[in-house]
């Protein structure tokens, strides 16, 4: 069984009193919905006051990036053990912007997802094609290398504790959602692969989450699909109504 969740990747976007402002209406608006994961993922500055709108809530608290080193000389860098200090649940690793605009590899992505586990938060690793991938027939190759490597390394119990986000690039901010058909399609590909490593009731257990321009009227024709468990929303998670209409049209319960 499947816990849906829909989580919000804010990027670069809302100062902190613009962050206070959104969770504060974001959380009125959700505070019904029960059975379901809401997370929100804010820039780090604003995850400590984020955290305190949030206390008691139903909405958790997500990065969007975290170092593999605890601690260190690494100017810039914040560690696993300091986002779950300020309250994360979830990281968010791999996104298609960081391995695009700063040369992360699966190897990084790998390191990253184990030092989230290994400081007791829920890894959130987003893989998926871009467009000239997709249209010279290699969508499945490049996920398959995406799964294969990034998560590299994890047992079974460990598996089951992250959230797969499968994000193809050329959907990400454009405004073209892949069909309910395509995602399924590379969602049922990504379970298959799961399966083939561990076994059907742990393949069964990982939730994989679709992202690329998700809205209020294309998430329940995704949310419908067998192996589709969720959301990683952009640009509509900017904007409280959108991202808590997302939430409900989402509301499935278990699946
Ligand atoms: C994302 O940032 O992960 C994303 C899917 O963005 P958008 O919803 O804006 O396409």
């Amino acid at each position: 069984m499947r816990r849906t969740i829909i989580a919000g990747n804010w990027k670069m976007y809302k100062t902190i009193g613009e962050a206070i402002s959104l969770v504060t209406l974001l959380k009125r608006s959700v505070y019904k919905e029960e059975n379901i994961d809401i997370v929100v993922c804010p820039p780090f500055i604003a995850l400590g006051e984020v955290n305190e709108v949030l206390s008691g809530s139903n909405v958790m608290l997500g990065a969007q990036d975290v170092y593999w080193e605890s601690q260190g000389a690494y100017t810039g860098e914040i560690s696993a053990l300091m986002l779950k200090d300020v309250g994360c649940r979830f990281v968010i690793v791999g996104h298609s912007e960081r391995r695009n605009y700063f040369n992360e590899t699966n190897e990084m992505v790998n390191k990253k997802a184990k030092a989230v586990l290994a400081a007791g938060l829920f890894p959130i690793v987003c893989v998926g094609e871009r467009l000239d991938e997709r249209e010279a027939g290699r969508t499945f190759e490049i996920v398959k290398n995406h799964i294969e490597n990034s998560l590299a390394g994890f047992n079974k119990q460990e598996i089951i504790t992250i959230t797969i986000a499968y994000e193809p690039v050329w959907a990400i901010g454009t405004g073209k959602t892949a069909t309910p058909e395509q995602a399924q399609e590379v969602h049922s590909f990504i379970r298959r692969l799961l399966e083939e490593k561990y076994d059907k009731n742990t393949a069964q257990a990982v939730r994989i989450q679709y992202g690329g321009s998700v809205k209020p009227d294309n998430i329940a024709s995704l949310i419908t699909m067998e192996d589709i468990d969720g959301a990683l929303v952009g640009g509509a998670s900017l904007d409280a109504e959108k991202f808590s209409q997302i939430v409900k049209f989402a509301q499935g319960g278990m699946r």
